[in-house]
């Protein structure tokens, strides 16, 4: 089993390179070369070969199912996802549960099936598909904040864009609220299905944190059995010997320790993903929104960007109670666009006046209701 070993150790340094390899605390030291020689140098070297032997049919074969994989609808990341957690429950369940006391048996059986409940829900669930019957309502429950969505219609869909929707290519349809599309549950995250999302994230947490725990405990509990049954025993758990005795005695072949690797390669992913998600929420915007907000941010740098103020110098957009802002990018000798109608009476009936916006602060987010607002609407709706 010495195979397992190091195919198991070989992925977790691979998989650790690849994700944080180019972070600049790597930058000259031996993790960022390693990202670099396999991110930049090995790719193209291969990509070379490729172009001499086949004429580059299989970097162009490879690159068709790698979009297949991700930027396309199909069961294959799930299914792949829900293999390898049923492989690391049939390994906990064979190798650790019997070795439990009854109130951890109990708490695993409840943990076990959380996941896949999860993912069920956040599979099947209509994300927030926009159809013709239903998009006034998106209309009304997104109203466009003239900052970062103005009227338009979808060019597939031939319908209104409501405010906080995107078309997705792979859906193939608009979804309201759109957060982004997501291949681990071959859909979109939207209005309807974020929280189910945020619970498979946080359910994989839990399975994934309670794998790690006990099946190091279950490990060590083994091990201290063995130190005890030595004449003379060992001094300590810890000693020269650890590591030599853990391979020795099979330890570390064992079912245990791979449900040990798997929990420590998954935990950092699923504490990844829930973080980003209950972070972007306590903000006020979706993943989606991020990069319309950077672009927002990017114009302001530049001393581009205007906007319509009351004479307290308050923002005043088309929102309910006045909330959002009529905002405009300055493009040098015009503006990116031209006032709509109703945004031309608005300003006349509120005798607003265009500024220069200079601070992040006078930007004015109406979707952000607040922390608990933010996260009532995820959890509780309205929804579409
Ligand atoms: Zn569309
Ligand atoms: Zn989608």
């Amino acid at each position: 089993m010495w195979w397992l070993l190091a195919l198991i150790a070989s992925v977790s340094l691979l998989t650790f390179i690849l994700l944080f390899g180019r972070a600049p605390a790597f930058k000259n030291s031996i993790i960022g070369s390693a990202y670099v020689f396999l991110a930049v140098s090995l790719p193209s070297s291969l990509y070379k070969l490729d172009l001499l032997l086949c004429k580059g049919a299989i970097t162009n074969h490879l690159q068709a199912s790698f979009n297949y994989l991700l930027y396309d609808r199909n069961w294959a990341v799930v299914i792949i996802y829900a293999a390898i957690v049923l492989f690391e429950e049939y390994l906990f369940f064979s190798c650790i549960f019997p070795t439990l006391p009854g109130l951890l048996q109990l708490l695993s059986i409840i943990i076990a099936p959380l996941s896949f409940v999860a993912l069920f829900f956040a599979c099947t669930a209509d994300p927030g598909v926009i159809t013709p019957q239903n998009v006034q309502r998106a209309i009304t429950l997104n109203p466009y904040d003239r900052l970062l969505f103005m009227p338009s219609e979808c060019s597939s869909c031939k319908i209104l864009k409501p405010a906080r929707s995107k078309h997705c290519s792979i859906c193939k349809c608009c979804i309201s609220k759109v957060d982004h599309h997501c291949p681990w549950i071959n859909a979109c995250i939207g209005q309807n299905n974020q929280r189910f999302f945020i619970l498979f994230c946080l359910a994989n947490v839990l399975l994934t944190f309670t794998g790690l725990i006990l099946s190091a405990h279950a490990v060590l509990d083994a091990y201290r059995d063995y130190i005890d049954s030595v004449d003379p025993p060992l001094p300590s758990i810890w000693n020269p010997y650890t590591f030599k005795i853990l391979l020795r005695e099979g330890y570390i072949e064992s079912g245990h320790f791979i449900v040990f690797w798997t929990s420590l390669l998954m935990l950092p992913l699923a504490l990844a993903f829930s973080f980003q998600q209950l972070l972007f929420i306590a903000m006020g915007y979706t993943l989606n929104e991020h990069s319309k907000w950077q672009a927002i941010k990017a114009g302001l740098a530049d001393g581009n960007l205007d906007q319509y103020v009351d004479v307290n110098g308050t923002p005043y957009g088309m929102g309910p109670n006045g909330s959002g802002s009529i905002a405009l990018q300055w493009l040098g000798n015009s503006y990116n666009r031209t006032l709509t109608p109703e945004e031309d009476q608005m300003i006349q009936s509120h005798d607003l006046h265009i500024t220069k916006v200079t601070s992040w602060k006078q930007l004015n987010n109406m979707y952000d209701k607040g922390v608990i607002g933010n996260f009532k609407e995820v959890f509780f709706g309205p929804f579409l």
